[in-house]
């Protein structure tokens, strides 16, 4: 099946169905692919085809919606850039994109044009006011081959958490598996109704963005997009129906913790998806108490697996202490889980090793980088993700961290995730990242980061203690520092290289 074919078959459907709707402001399935081939036109008009790139950097937008689906519809590749991320980090992307057309929300014009005056390239860069007018004076376009299940169609690069981003080119093909892997239609989260909403409110330029938007026109439903993430936009969209959505654990944290949350009536919404993080068990308590009768399910993935490759469902998630809350999940159908040692052999259940993944969604490949494809997909297909787990006998995997943030002290391994998972109960602690620093004696020590609650004085030897009685004592940090802000990416997550940074000035960080 093709894109392409799927938005022909939801206008034929419902073609006044709403497909997006952004601050009231409503896309219908017709006018959604009479736009997209508008768009091709001008692509077409700037010398724009198959296999060419163009970059977004705005915030989302239903102009950004329409231009992913029109370059889904003929290989045209996308490049979403995150526009939260600083000018020299955005010039990095946009440059290793090679676009030849950069479209621009207003606030971004400025500088996407000083980034692309400065490029060899010289890319056209259009404001979306701009590029909305050119678009709506086209005529649509005809007869244009459609995208080949293996062209890439979306490139969209890693959350930089642990080194450079790089770009994941993402075919068409894979996009598609994502819609329904394994056609696993009776799962019951695969089943959408036709007044079905999808929130988007997590940047377009993450998967958890853009792939929201792709799962929602995929099936011909609702897509509201959200123009960048608030607690009370979140709140909002629930109210007025949004029945799906993904964020990840610190946003989570932040529309729970909200003042409106205890008034917001959560009984529409039927599915709360979290993940791309660790979620600390006592916020996820929390979040299942606050919407009870939503299914809140976590997902395990990353760009280079287009998304969710595990998932813990709804039924998972009971409160009375259940190990499996701590667990992400097993397999969606149709994608293979492993769990690796050194010899690159599955270990026996229960052993910590390296999650690898083979998957229909599985990346086509990072974008100019070869070497690293080559150590990322191995010839039989399967992703190596860097992230260390235990797998159960029941198949549900146990993230415990990536493995380059592992801890060696004194000869044992320390999964920081594990113990940061501890501290956060702690009543002062608003937020923790615990890292390895270098020590004579151990090897490296552990030590935690810490960001307290507004009003709360925090006694560090307390701390300690606390976390001395949850995980065991080489676990335990032998230093805090207290921060006062919590260094993140866009997508939330914490940047622990940045935390270890000062600490290991002019020496080499070993890691397995
Ligand atoms: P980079 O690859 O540039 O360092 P990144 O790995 O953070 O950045 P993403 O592709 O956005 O970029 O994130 C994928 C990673 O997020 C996974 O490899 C894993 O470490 C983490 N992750 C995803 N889902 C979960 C989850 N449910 N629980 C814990 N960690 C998760
Ligand atoms: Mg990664």
């Amino acid at each position: 099946t093709h894109f392409d074919d799927v938005l022909r078959f939801w206008v034929n459907e419902r073609p006044d169905a709403t497909a997006l709707d952004q601050e009231g402001r409503k896309t219908s399935y017709r006018e959604l692919e009479e736009n997209t081939r508008r768009i091709i036109a001008v692509f077409e008009a700037h010398g724009v085809g198959k296999g060419d790139h163009v970059a977004w950097l705005g915030k989302n937008s239903d102009l950004y919606c329409q231009l992913y689906i029109a370059s889904a519809r003929i290989g045209v590749v996308v490049a979403p850039v995150g526009w939260r991320l600083a000018p020299p980090e955005i010039a990095y992307i946009l440059k290793d994109t090679g676009a030849k057309l950069v479209l621009a929300g207003e606030e971004f014009v400025e500088t996407a044009k000083t980034i692309a005056h400065g490029l060899q390239t010289k890319p056209t860069v259009i404001g979306e006011m701009e590029a909305r007018a050119a678009i709506a004076a086209q005529t649509p376009a005809e007869g244009f081959s459609k995208a080949d299940d293996g062209d890439p169609v979306l490139q969209l690069y890693t959350s930089g958490t642990t080194g450079n981003p790089k770009g994941v080119m993402l075919s068409n093909g894979n996009l598609f598996a994502l819609r329904n892997p394994g056609n696993a239609a009776d799962l019951p989260w695969n089943h959408y109704n036709t007044d079905d909403c999808m929130l988007a409110a997590m940047p377009c330029a993450h998967i958890g963005g853009t792939g929201l938007i792709n799962i929602a026109i995929a099936n011909g439903i609702r897509c509201r997009v959200e123009a960048e993430f608030t607690p009370l936009g979140v709140l909002e969209a629930i109210e007025e129906g949004a029945t799906h959505m993904f964020i990840v654990p610190a946003a989570l944290q932040m529309v729970v913790q909200h003042p409106r949350a205890a008034e917001t009536d959560f009984s529409n919404l039927r599915y709360m998806l979290y993940g791309a993080a660790p979620m600390p068990l006592e916020l996820l308590k929390e979040v299942v108490r606050t919407m009870p009768d939503t299914g809140v399910m976590q997902v395990y993935g990353m760009t280079e697996t287009t998304g969710t490759v595990t998932h813990l469902p709804p039924d998972d998630h009971s409160l009375d202490g259940n190990e499996r809350m701590r667990s992400a999940g097993k397999a969606v159908p149709g994608v293979e889980i492993e769990v690796r040692g050194p010899d690159n052999k599955p270990v026996p259940v229960g052993e910590i090793g390296e999650i690898c993944v083979r998957s229909p969604t599985n990346m086509a490949g990072y974008h100019n980088l070869p070497e690293a494809t080559a150590s990322t997909i191995d010839a039989e297909g399967w992703v190596h993700t860097g992230d260390a787990a235990i797998m159960d006998d029941d198949g549900y995997v146990y993230i415990q961290d990536r493995i380059k943030d592992m801890i060696i002290t004194g000869g044992e391994n320390v999964y920081p995730a594990e113990v940061e998972s501890a501290i956060y109960g702690h009543p002062a602690i608003a937020e923790v990242a615990v890292i390895g620093i270098p020590s004579e004696k151990w090897g490296e020590e552990v030590k935690a980061c810490v960001v307290c609650k507004p009003g709360h004085d925090l006694d560090v030897n307390d701390v300690i203690a606390y976390t001395r009685e949850r995980v065991a004592p080489f676990k335990t940090p032998k230093s805090i520092d207290v921060i006062p802000e919590m260094p993140r990416n866009p997508s939330g997550k914490i940047l622990r290289r940045q935390l270890r940074a000062p600490y290991w000035e002019g020496q080499d960080r070993q890691v397995s």
